[in-house]
């Protein structure tokens, strides 16, 4: 095998085939609600109900949907890496369970989950897969109103940054699926990558912002495209 140690960043493209709609672009609307207004503190603390219901109606599609054979591919990557000595870091922007439901065990939500709430006063998460209200209690201190989706809104800082940055500086390849590069920290770890002088490649579905700093770019779904690179790396 020529790369046992794998770091990959996934974005909105990798579960676009199983039916979530990709993010537009900066500034613009996610699933037609203005990003400033649904993914905010400002936008929260604005209208704490409007976005409740916009993570509701995100957390209630997850039902309507399954994992792509690009989320079981990477699963499967895993597995593989493991059994030979190496080891996957599998980053995901994305706020769906994909990876999880597709079977990857180790997935770094950096952006959170929609399945998870978090508790604004004691810091407390927990699990929910049901719909949320603005004035539901926190389940350990009781303390109401001040619950909130476990998402990573714009102006806030990503979880498990130093995780990955001792990932990329540990690896042998980095990888970037489904991803615009529009939005960082996420579209800056290729550029750390090639400081630590890792080889790079970029599975996308066309030219993205940061596509030149990768050093192979291949184009097309990611449902056939990362099944055919995860059989070249086990092979
Ligand atoms: P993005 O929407 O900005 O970019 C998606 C990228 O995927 C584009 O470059 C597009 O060309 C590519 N793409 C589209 N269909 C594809 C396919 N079938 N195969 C391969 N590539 C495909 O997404 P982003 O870069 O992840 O940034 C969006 C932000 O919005 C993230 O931070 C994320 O938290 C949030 N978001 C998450 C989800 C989700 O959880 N599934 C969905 C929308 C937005």
């Amino acid at each position: 095998m020529k790369y046992k140690n794998i770091v990959i960043l996934t974005g909105a493209g990798i579960s676009a085939e199983s039916g979530i709609d990709t993010f537009r672009a900066e500034g613009g609307l996610w699933e037609n609600y203005p990003v400033e207004q649904v993914a905010t503190p400002e936008g929260y603390a604005k209208d704490p109900d409007l976005v409740h219901h916009f993570y509701n109606l995100r957390r209630a599609a997850l039902k309507t949907v399954t994992p792509n054979p690009a989320h079981e591919a990477l699963a499967h990557l895993e597995t593989g890496l493991v059994k030979s000595g190496g080891c996957l870091t599998l980053i995901t922007q994305n706020v769906d369970d994909l990876h999880e439901r597709g079977g990857s065990k180790d997935v770094i939500h950096m952006h959170g989950i929609l399945t998870s709430m978090l508790c604004a006063v004691c810091e407390h998460r927990w699990e929910h897969y049901d719909d949320t209200q603005a004035n539901m209690p926190c389940p350990a201190c009781s303390v109401q109103n001040l619950c909130r989706p476990d998402i990573v809104w714009f102006g806030e800082m990503p979880y498990h940054m130093r995780r990955i940055e001792s990932a990329l500086a540990a690896c042998d390849l980095f990888v970037s699926i489904g991803t615009s590069g529009a939005v960082y920290p996420a579209a800056g770890f290729v550029q750390m990558a090639r400081g630590f002088n890792k080889a790079t490649l970029e599975l996308n579905l066309e030219s993205s912002q940061g596509s030149h700093y990768f050093q192979e770019n291949r184009l097309g779904p990611a449902s056939s495209l990362v099944p055919q690179w995860v059989d070249e790396v086990l092979k």
